[in-house]
């Protein structure tokens, strides 16, 4: 079975990050790990800490197994880098097909991650489609994806890596910028979020004001 890893800040993870990653799931018949950063080398520091994401994301896995958590990169000190985590699970899972799951608006600026190229030699880069996300690619970053695009998932099974197939999932314009700001202007965003979060008032705590 091809082992899909969705990266991300999770802070916190809510019913779109849930949504495209069941749907990603079905559409690759794949195990899916949601696996959060630590430090992004990317953007600023997130509002909860490490320990209290993790605790959202275990709340909000409950009552299903295809959606795992996998902690390592919070584990590890220091920046998470996506190809260093990459080359760990390639090292643990053989030839088993890997793909890296990653919104369509976050897929624009990998050619700003590090060492991005080698991505490609490790996972293949899924693409979940997302509202408001710009088709439209930088060049440098057309000119290396343009010859590894398949259409059917069926494309991916029997290779370990180095394709990029675009996932069409039900859009769902769910940020998590805007739960925080939700929560820490007091109000309540009871349907964004899984249900389960809101039996426990620590869990949210964080982020509100
Ligand atoms: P923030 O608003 O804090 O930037 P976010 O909602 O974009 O957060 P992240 O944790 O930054 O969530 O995203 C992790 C991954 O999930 C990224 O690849 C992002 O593109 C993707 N993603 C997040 N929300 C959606 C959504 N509603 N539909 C599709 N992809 C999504």
């Amino acid at each position: 079975m091809t082992l899909a890893i969705f990266g991300g800040t999770f802070d916190p993870v809510h019913l779109g990050h849930l949504s495209v990653a069941w749907e990603a799931a079905e559409l690759l018949d794949a195990e899916v790990r949601l696996l959060p950063a630590s430090v992004p080398p990317h953007r600023a520091a997130p509002v909860a800490s490490a320990p209290q994401r993790a605790a959202i994301l275990r709340e909000a896995l409950k009552g299903q197994s295809r959606l795992v958590l996998d902690t390592r990169e919070l584990d590890r000190s220091g920046p998470s880098y996506t190809i260093d985590t990459l080359h760990e699970l390639r090292a643990e899972q053989g030839d088993r097909p890997l793909v890296w799951l990653v919104g369509a608006d976050a897929f624009a600026q990998l050619a700003s991650w590090h060492r991005w190229r080698e991505l490609f030699e490790v996972a293949h880069l899924g693409v979940l489609s997302r509202p408001g996300a710009s088709a439209a690619l930088p060049e440098e970053l057309e000119h290396e994806v343009a010859g590894r695009r398949v259409v059917a998932a069926a494309d991916l099974r029997g290779l370990p890596a180095g394709n990029v197939i675009e996932l069409a999932v039900t859009p769902l314009e769910i940020s998590a910028t805007r739960i925080r700001g939700l929560l820490a202007a007091g109000r309540d965003p009871r349907y964004l979020l899984p249900a389960g979060l809101f039996n426990d008032s620590s869990l949210l705590a964080p982020y509100r004001a």
